[in-house]
């Protein structure tokens, strides 16, 4: 079972299970940090502490590096480039920065335009772009309506070398809903390269492990979108993510009404009714934007852009609690206590 406590004081959507199985010589050597606006896990599987506790800093300063130059409002890299779009400028983009933009436009493309991380303005008129909550009454819909209406696309971007331009001045770049997969990837990454093959680092949730847990698996848990704790559990080991994008994360609270920050580009309202999407796959950047698209696509169109996205193991959970699974995803999944509906759904 699930360590309920220590799921609830770290407050992830995903956590180790109580560790077994370990080979006397070896032992998982956890950190914790706040960065990218959650709490960040990293544990190591590791015969040296010091060697586990030198790499997981190595990381971690990485991740602060990130965080400021990924930043979707707050000064850094991107805020550069921003201003520069905005203002009708060409800018060269930070060298760690470019990759991203490239990888997000052509998963943009893929996601028929559901993850799109050029509507920033959209997000920050909903008042995402603040460490607090918003509250309070939507953004008049004349203001949403023209940001829709002027559809900055990741394809309004131009790249010339390093150099990037905008051929549309509302482009706006956020990638709030992708950077934490690329984060998860380049940790792994990096671990990997100091010699640390056995890792599991948890981005709030979003979740990306190497290898193994000593004899067995890593054992991880998915926060339930609509109560405490884990809605399921499953086992995962070599190079896998487990992500999950949530309406409950943060939301615009006005009176008993709440508005989710996963925007649909198409209306420039919040998505409403799925109200989770979990991800499995190699790729945690890629896993990170299906999560965010598949909010997006609903109930009914998720298997379509999950199929053109490339991921197969998914599992949605709408407004009522009903779930819906891939054949993959169902048969690793342990739910915690049976959902209101399960249902198997075909992606291709
Ligand atoms: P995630 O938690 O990965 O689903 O990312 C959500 C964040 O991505 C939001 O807080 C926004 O910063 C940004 N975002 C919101 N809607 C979209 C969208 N349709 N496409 C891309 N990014 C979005
Ligand atoms: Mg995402």
């Amino acid at each position: 079972m699930l360590n309920r406590r220590n799921f609830m004081k770290l407050g992830l959507g995903a956590c180790l299970l109580p560790a077994v199985g370990v080979s006397r010589a070896e032992a998982v050597v956890s950190e914790e940090m706040y960065v990218f606006g959650t709490l960040v896990g990293v544990d190591v599987l590791s015969r040296n502490t010091d060697a586990a506790r030198a790499a997981i800093a190595d990381v971690s300063h990485r991740f602060t590096q990130q965080n400021r130059d990924w930043h979707a409002w707050k000064p850094g890299a991107l805020g550069d480039l921003n201003r520069a779009l905005a203002a009708g400028r060409t800018h060269e983009a930070a060298p760690d920065l470019l990759p991203l933009l490239h990888q997000a436009r052509e998963l943009a493309r893929a996601s028929g335009g559901l993850f799109n991380p050029a509507i920033g303005r959209l997000v920050g008129l909903w008042g995402f772009h603040h460490d607090t909550l918003p509250v309070g009454a939507p953004p008049h819909a004349a203001a949403v309506a023209e940001l829709v209406a002027a559809a900055p696309s990741m394809d309004d971007l131009v790249f010339g070398g390093r150099r990037v331009g905008s051929r549309n001045p509302h482009v706006q770049i956020d990638l709030g809903g992708h950077a934490k997969g690329v984060a998860l990837n380049q940790a792994l990454d990096r671990l990997a390269a100091l010699g640390h093959g056995n890792a599991l680092v948890n981005l709030g949730g979003n979740l990306a492990v190497s290898g193994s847990h000593g004899d067995r698996p890593w054992h991880i848990g998915i926060r339930h979108p609509q109560g405490e704790g884990a809605i399921a559990s499953l086992a995962v080991s070599g190079r896998m993510a487990v992500v999950t994008s949530g309406t409950y994360e943060r939301y615009r609270q006005d009176g008993d009404k709440r508005y989710p920050h996963i925007i649909d580009p198409r209306s420039g309202q919040p998505a409403m009714h799925v109200v989770s999407a979990t991800v499995l796959h190699p790729d945690a950047a890629r896993a990170d934007v299906a999560a965010t698209a598949l909010v997006v696509a609903g109930s009914t169109a998720w298997p379509e852009v999950a199929r053109k996205l490339g991921v197969n193991d998914v599992m949605i959970v709408d407004e009522a609690g009903r779930v819906q699974l891939t054949p993959g995803m169902a048969a690793r999944v342990h739910f915690a206590e049976p959902p209101a509906s399960v249902k198997t759904v075909e992606i291709a």
